[in-house]
């Protein structure tokens, strides 16, 4: 069995601050990191020990080169750095798996779930698909639909994982955190570790093709930049239209083609 992780650490637990997702911080650089590592791998083990074989897991925040490779299950391939690809923080994603989870996750732009709530960068104040505020576990979990593999896990703020739960109802989700403000109230690490490696475990012991997300025939995305001179720029992008000075729309009704705008546009 070929289980696939898209790791983000602005869902790790306890994480309250930009500084500390980027190399250079001292909190991230001798704490986070660890946490975040420490985290997919309970998520790993959960997995060898449910059954899965193969895992490949996508760095997927920043600079995608966050996670400490020594420290993951030797069963575990890693896909550092970026692809170029348009499923961008799915790379290495493909029909062949049998299930995709994703580990510090965050709730999306334009909510107040998480003290670094935001979608894709922060050049954008949200992303809509269909009206919905979308968040990366949308955008991501519709490319695994895309795929046909079922989305059977996600960790990270309590927030994303209500929504990823209005999105794939039968989903595992584990909270590690909670948003308040600019702040966040985090479970204690070790604690964060258990509950993923057994909400790993659980997720793995039901029919996980319930998790099979069903995509929408369309796709109506609506993108509001924090600076209207990104919105004129990308306007232009074949196929966008202007909704107002700092927001743009695209239509599409292959998935593929939404995830060629944002690769281009956000
Ligand atoms: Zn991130």
């Amino acid at each position: 069995m070929k289980l696939f992780i898209s790791a983000d650490i602005e869902g790790t637990a306890g994480i309250a601050d930009w500084g500390e997702t980027s190399p250079g911080n001292s909190l991230y650089d001798n704490y986070f990191v660890k946490q975040m590592t420490k985290e997919v791998s309970s998520a790993c083990k959960g997995a060898l020990e449910s059954g899965v074989s193969e895992i490949l897991i996508k760095d997927a925040h920043d600079t995608a080169r966050n996670l400490i490779p020594s420290e993951l299950p030797e069963q575990a391939r890693i896909l550092r750095g970026w692809t170029g690809l348009p499923c961008s923080m799915m790379a290495g994603l493909d029909s062949s798996f049998d299930a995709a989870a994703m580990t510090g996750y965050h709730t999306c732009g334009a909510s107040n779930g998480s003290p670094l709530a935001h979608t894709m960068n922060l050049d954008t104040e949200y992303i809509r698909i269909n009206g919905e505020l979308a968040s990366e576990f949308m955008i991501n979990a519709y490319f695994a639909a895309y795929q046909k593999v079922p989305v059977i896990f996600i960790s990270g703020d309590e927030m994303i994982c209500s929504l990823a739960k209005n999105i794939c109802p039968h989903i595992t989700a584990v909270p590690v955190s909670r948003g308040i403000g600019g702040a966040s109230i985090g479970l204690h690490p070790a604690e964060a570790v258990r509950r993923i490696e057994a909400g790993m475990k659980e997720a793995l012991s039901g029919d996980i093709s319930k998790c099979l997300i069903t995509l929408p025939s369309s796709f109506h995305v609506e993108v509001r930049y924090r600076e209207h001179k990104k919105a004129l720029f990308n306007s232009y992008f074949p196929g966008a239209e202007t909704v107002d000075m700092k927001t743009i729309s695209f239509t599409a009704d292959d998935y593929m083609d939404v995830l060629k705008f944002f690769m281009f546009c956000l």
